[in-house]
């Protein structure tokens, strides 16, 4: 087995899978490793990529051909679809710069294909890493399988990352007490690409597009809330969905298992360190409300490889150059994200009283200011700032 790689990635989820393409574009060679085998995917959640997400993927061969549905609209309100407390972005038509709803199971799949098909990346697993060293020309990984060695390692396993902590790296984390249900339905009526989020008591009710007459449900609430909706009888579910639905989509089952993910805020101190680089949620953790972490970690991806790229052209040690800007870089973007988010969900705890005001009222005063309107969407396709290489 090779044991010698430019770079290894610890993680294999959509993060390790996206950077692991991103950084061999370069010509690097790169080792993903993952603790469980990476065939076996029991992820029920659908992702929304933005326009920069789906333009890396498109720019690194990755075929979606099939398997994402387009966002036409976008849709937040207070109360049912036709409400007058609410906020909406019209996509231009072909659904492209409002992003589109992707199954992380096909995703998944559709990464570790074009991951195969590279000659340059390999990938180790199942394989548990026990622990990290360095030596004066990178760093060595004493795994189950014998000792591997790179000259840049990357985090990407996740939001209770070992490597992170290993690294000495700290976090700043705030627990919700929510959470978030999500299940799958097929439905009667056609959704039309719209995606639709409703405020309702404590947390909100995110309605996603899916391909077909298929919908992603996202529930998010106190967490004893949606425990018991995770564990009520399906009949009692689906009467209680279509209550808060106000029967849009009309008559609809259930096609998936219900699961439900805790939700927390969390941010590393730093991205950074001695040969190091945190990718995905192992740097950044942020409430699933504007559907951006993965978005985050797709930019991760992307601007790691830009250093990597500027790192091998200038002939210099990608274990240090490639690093140079990262931190700043993804620092600001991650943590802007994670305030605009975490306002928006403390903001839709509150129902009644003075927060339940402000929030109508801040819904319909953003509706009508094409400045504010623009911001968000320019942030959440994710260009607000700067672009890697790879995304533009
Ligand atoms: C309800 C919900 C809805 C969401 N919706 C959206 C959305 O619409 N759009 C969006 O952009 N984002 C969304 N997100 C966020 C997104 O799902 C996550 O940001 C993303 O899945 C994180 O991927 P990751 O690869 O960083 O981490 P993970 O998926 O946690 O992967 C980590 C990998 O590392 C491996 N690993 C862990 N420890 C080790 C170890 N010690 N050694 C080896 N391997 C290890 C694990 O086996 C795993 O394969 C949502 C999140 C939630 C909770």
């Amino acid at each position: 087995m090779k044991t010698e790689f430019d770079i290894l990635i610890v993680g294999a989820g959509l993060a390790g899978l996206t950077t692991a393409l991103a950084c061999a574009e370069s010509g690097a060679t790169v080792a993903v490793l993952d603790r469980n085998p990476v065939g076996v995917v029991s992820d029920g959640r659908a992702t929304a990529l933005s326009a920069t997400s789906l333009r890396l993927f498109e720019n690194l061969g990755v075929d979606l051909v099939g398997l994402t549905q387009p966002i036409q609209d976008m849709l937040v309100t207070e109360g049912g679809p036709n409400s007058p407390w609410r906020l909406h972005f019209a996509g231009n038509g072909d659904g492209g710069d409002l992003g589109a709803l992707i199954e992380n199971t096909p995703l998944k799949t559709a990464l570790l294909q074009r991951v195969t098909a590279k000659k340059n990346i390999k990938i180790l697993a199942p394989i548990g890493v026990h622990d990290v060293e360095h030596i004066p020309t990178g760093v060595t990984a004493q795994t189950d399988q014998g000792i591997l060695t790179a000259r840049l390692l990357i985090a990407a396993d996740g939001r209770e990352s070992v490597l992170r902590r290993k690294a000495g790296i700290t976090t700043q984390r705030f627990d919700y007490d929510s959470a978030s249900l999500v299940t799958t339905i097929a439905h009667d009526l056609p959704h039309d690409g719209l995606a639709w989020q409703r405020l309702i008591l404590g947390g909100a009710l995110a309605v996603l597009p899916l391909t077909g007459h298929r919908s992603q449900i996202v529930w998010s609430g106190p967490s004893a809330g949606i425990h018991a909706a995770t564990e009520m009888d399906e009949d009692s579910f689906l009467a209680l969905l279509s209550e808060k639905m106000d029967g849009y989509l009309g008559e609809m089952s259930l096609t998936a298992d219900r699961q439900s993910y805790p939700l927390r805020l969390q941010m590393a101190d730093g991205f950074t360190g001695v040969r190091l680089a945190l990718v995905g949620d192992a740097a950044h953790v942020i409430h699933p409300l504007a559907g951006q972490g993965f978005n985050l970690g797709v930019r991760d991806a992307a601007a790691i490889a830009d250093g990597i790229k500027m790192a091998r052209n200038t002939g210099q040690d990608i274990g240090v150059a490639s690093l140079l800007e990262y931190d700043h870089w993804r620092n600001a973007d991650s943590r802007s994200l994670g305030v605009v988010t975490h306002l928006i969900s403390e903001t839709s705890r509150g129902h009644s009283g003075v927060i339940g005001h402000i929030r109508r009222l801040g819904l319909a005063l953003t509706d009508r200011s094409l400045v504010i309107k623009s911001a968000l969407a320019k942030q959440a396709a994710g260009e607000s700032r700067e672009l890697p290489d790879l995304m533009r």
